[in-house]
């Protein structure tokens, strides 16, 4: 069942470890599919070149396992609340990549600093607040879920697909697993860059009309970046 859900969930899992974004069991990739309320996940502590497409683990919206033999992996509560929070998305990724996390443990948004950043993010890409201690000592993963959506607030999701939560990592999303590890990849490139930038001189923010034009030009109605399709 939902052969093809695993397979993208399986090729995106890879794909993290493709573009060094992982190491160990480090982070992993969801997908959900909002016809059949299913979400198909990496199950937990599974290396990823041990790891097979028939590993992939389906549950539904409360957690239950639905298919698959292995334990999901332990982040599937964050999921499943950036799912119910998010109606827009597909797909989402977690990683430890080391420059947005570096961010992420600083607790800073990520300032929009160049067009590079503009054409993905309209806007800093933002850092939650820390989680209060009922907040960990409880339902953690899903508190985390809600700290992701409550620091995005009316943002359109699509619009700023990745938050950094403090102390611990970035999430990015998508309508599909493959536009959440893009995102991804980007995220990274993007807080080195920043790293970069930060330590040459002190940064001073992109001009609006210049992120307006990076931003707009390749995700708004009268978008004119790449080819026709
Ligand atoms: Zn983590």
């Amino acid at each position: 069942m939902l052969e093809k859900l695993k397979e993208d969930v399986f090729r995106a899992n890879l794909d993290l470890v493709r573009h060094g974004l992982v190491m160990m069991t480090f982070g992993n990739v969801s997908r959900f599919e909002r016809s059949s309320g299913l979400m198909v996940i990496k199950p937990s502590g599974v290396s990823y070149n041990e790891m097979t497409v028939n590993d992939m683990v389906v549950t539904d919206l409360s957690g239950s396992v639905i298919e698959g033999a292995l334990k999901p992996s332990t982040d599937t509560r964050t999921y499943l609340a950036l799912y119910q929070a998010f109606p827009g998305i597909g797909g989402v990724v977690y990683t430890h990549s080391t420059y947005a996390t570096a961010w992420a443990q600083a607790g800073m948004a990520i300032p929009c600093l160049g067009t590079t950043h503009a054409d993905y993010f309209h806007g800093p890409v933002p850092a939650t607040r820390r989680l209060t201690a009922e907040e960990t000592e409880t339902d953690y993963e899903y508190n985390t879920g809600l700290l992701i959506a409550e620091v995005l607030g009316g943002a359109a999701p699509l619009t700023m697909p990745a938050v950094l939560v403090t102390s611990h990592a970035p999430f990015t999303w998508g309508e599909t697993p493959a536009q959440a590890v893009h995102v991804a990849v980007i995220l990274e490139e993007v807080a080195r860059m920043a790293t970069l930038t930060a330590s040459i001189a002190p940064p001073g923010e992109i001009d609006k009309h210049l992120l307006d034009r990076h931003y707009l030009r390749k995700h708004s109605s009268g978008s004119y970046y790449g080819q026709k399709k």
